[in-house]
């Protein structure tokens, strides 16, 4: 297979500007989760290869990369944006393949990835230092510098966007990238290390080497020569990568995922709420960090919430990515099994709706009907765990207090919502929820390119997205001259 119209081939990986074959030449299979067969083989990158990669990337920043002025960094992903907008079709088609997900969902991923591109084109020169106020006889400024050769390790479940924000974010600040996308999904990362060539980007500025995790992704996390770590995937390995950088003193950037939370008051506008309180669940399969999983709801709105979201869900079709319906399969068949398993837990809860596999999605696609279960307690497992798979449950609460209190009751903080008309309420809870991000009367699953975004807790540290993103990228230096 190529990669159309980048003309790629998947086994190689993009080093130095140059398009190869790895170290050793081994290739793993990449499979299409909407009907299991395999779709290509690709690079399986080894600690060569990272290293190979990380040379590349100092390199760079001995070289012109690094002596690029902020605006000629941002005319490069001005460049890129635009190149990937001329492809929206085709890298959508890559994105649904890969991943799994509808094709309206893919090509809104094309459309952040190059909204990402265009902020942080458009931030590149806008990030300076200050003067600080000193003794007599000094004058004292701070300068915003680059870390160095950065190292992008990122999941499956939305390579574009998370590219987007965290390598361009990276790059716009005059850091020089080494990506490891996820085993189960590269395809959109290879094509974005080749529009990036072709719009100009000097080599070395960007590798991409795709692998296995405890392979090229542990040997990235190690490397004495990467500066600076970003991190999206789950708990237990952004553990390692933090344990990893500590080796080598790096700051790393931890998006672990969540259990985000949204408050339905008796007050809310409940007509309003119910396609917030629905897609994001559902949203790429409820393979979103920032899945909507848990729904509190007030007792006076109780019945009707579960009615009229059970009414949605008992409608939601799941079929392959390419027939675009609600939902498509999750990412792969060990998926399927992870999420199935969490819906057996909830054996002992009451499950009020499922939705529909269409009767001709192939056999061999990772679908999961979507599920929704109410009267949960919050303690249960399954409001509790990250499931990653398109179920929600619906938790009924009595007032503020004990709203906050299971908002708050878990050991993430990424995202949480607030539906409620009272102005004053939102307020309140704007402030007492323990969350990264905190939307009033709407939800904003992965959207939003201009707003900071990270989490606490389990959930990571670090703020990617943005400006924000753009001091996390940067390292300050105090400049003190004294000239009497
Ligand atoms: P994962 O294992 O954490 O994978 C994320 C990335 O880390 C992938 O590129 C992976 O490579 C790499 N990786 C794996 N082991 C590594 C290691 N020892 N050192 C360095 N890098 C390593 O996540 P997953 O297995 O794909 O998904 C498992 C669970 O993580 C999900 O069910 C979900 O709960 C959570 N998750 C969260 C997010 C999020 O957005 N926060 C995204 C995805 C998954 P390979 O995949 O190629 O091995
Ligand atoms: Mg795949």
């Amino acid at each position: 297979m190529t990669i159309k119209p980048m003309n790629i081939d998947p086994t190689h990986c993009f080093i130095a500007g140059r398009w190869a074959p790895c170290e050793g030449g081994e290739t793993l299979a990449l499979k299409n989760p909407s009907d299991g067969t395999v779709l290509c083989q690709i690079a399986r990158g080894s600690a060569a290869d990272i290293d190979r990669a990380v040379q590349a990337a100092q390199t760079a920043l001995d070289g012109p990369w690094g002596k690029m002025t902020a605006p000629e960094r941002g005319r490069i992903l001005q460049k890129i944006g635009a190149i990937v907008l001329e492809n929206v079709e085709e890298l959508a088609r890559l994105e649904a393949l890969d991943v799994g997900k509808p094709l309206k969902q893919a090509r809104a991923d094309v459309l952040a990835l190059a909204r990402y591109m265009e902020f942080y084109a458009g931030a590149a020169d806008k990030l300076h230092g200050t003067t600080i106020p000193y003794l007599d006889g000094y004058t004292v400024y701070t300068l915003r510098e680059p870390h160095g050769v950065t190292g992008h390790i990122i999941p499956w479940n939305y390579p574009m966007q998370i590219i987007g924000r965290s390598v361009g974010a990276a790059l716009a600040t005059g850091n020089a990238a080494v990506l490891k996308p996820a085993e189960e999904a590269c395809l959109t990362a290879l094509a974005f290390g080749e529009i990036a060539r072709q719009a100009g980007l000097p080599d070395g500025a960007l590798n991409v080497v795709p692998g296995l995790g405890a392979e090229a992704g542990a040997a990235l996390s190690e490397h004495p020569g990467v500066h600076h770590i970003s991190f999206t995937g789950s708990v237990g390995v952004g553990k390692m990568i933090q344990r990893a950088a500590s080796d080598h003193i790096v700051p790393v950037t931890l998006e672990l995922g969540g259990k985000s939370p949204q408050l339905v008051f008796d007050d809310a506008d409940i007509e309003a709420a119910l396609p917030f309180l629905v897609n994001a669940g559902i949203q790429n399969a409820g393979q979103t960090c920032s899945a909507s999983s848990r729904i509190l709801v007030q007792e006076g709105v109780y019945d009707e919430v579960v009615r009229r979201m059970s009414e949605r869900y008992s409608a939601l079709r799941c079929g392959p990515a390419m027939d675009d319906l609600d939902v498509g399969p999750v990412v792969s068949a060990r998926q399927k099994d992870i999420v199935e398993r969490y819906i057996a837990q909830g054996g002992d809860l009451r499950q009020v709706a499922q939705g529909q596999v269409a009767d001709d999605a192939p056999k061999g696609g990772a679908y999961v009907r979507p599920t929704l279960f109410a009267d949960v307690p919050p303690t249960h497992v399954l409001a509790q765990q990250e499931i990653f798979g398109p179920v929600q449950v619906i938790i009924p609460f009595k007032d503020e207090a004990e709203a906050v209190a299971i908002a708050n009751g878990t050991d993430f903080g990424l995202v949480a919502s607030v539906w409620s008309r009272d102005g004053a309420r939102q307020m309140r809870l704007a402030r007492a929820l323990r969350s990264g991000q905190v939307f009033l009367n709407n939800y904003g699953a992965g959207g939003g390119v201009e707003l900071p975004f990270g989490g606490t807790g389990l959930s990571g540290h670090g703020r990617e997205k943005g400006f924000e993103a753009l001091y996390g990228f940067t390292t300050l230096k105090t400049v003190a001259a004294y000239h009497g």
